[in-house]
């Protein structure tokens, strides 16, 4: 069988209940066109990834439950405010940083994945400044 991408996404995230996260019929509209525009497996309504010979219709198009990994990780975060409207229960934290919203991969995230990165380069220049100057005294 041929290495699917797909598999090494996280897992979906479901309620406290178990239950998987669920969309308003409004909802599954707006994740539809998403999908249809910019899923890479998605060809006109089939699922490429899940074609074996046979044509496979977007199993994540026909349902109101967040069933895709791939649509989940890699098309939903593209429409952020339906993302947050989805996962609206969860917990959303305000980044240290900017002040914008985002979804925490951990317990101890405090910025958003945009400011992460910077944050951290800084953090870095800093302690490495921190030890030269220490060298230098
Ligand atoms: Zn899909
Ligand atoms: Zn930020």
């Amino acid at each position: 069988m041929k290495e699917q991408t797909y598999q090494h996404l996280p897992p979906l995230e479901h309620r406290p209940d178990g239950s998987p996260y669920r969309m308003t019929p409004a909802q599954r509209k707006r994740a539809n066109s998403l999908i249809r525009r910019e899923c890479c497996n998605c060809d006109n309504g089939n699922c490429l990834a899940l074609d074996d010979g046979d044509t496979c219709v977007c199993p994540q198009m026909l349902t109101f439950s967040v069933c895709c990994k791939w649509f989940r990780w890699a098309v939903l975060p593209l429409d952020g405010t339906l993302e947050a409207e989805i996962y609206r229960d969860r917990d959303l934290k305000r980044c240290a940083e900017c002040g914008g919203m985002f979804v925490p991969k951990s317990n101890r995230g405090k910025y958003c994945p945009d400011c992460a990165a910077g944050v951290h380069r800084r953090q870095k220049t800093e302690s490495e400044r921190k030890r030269r100057s220490a060298v230098d005294s």
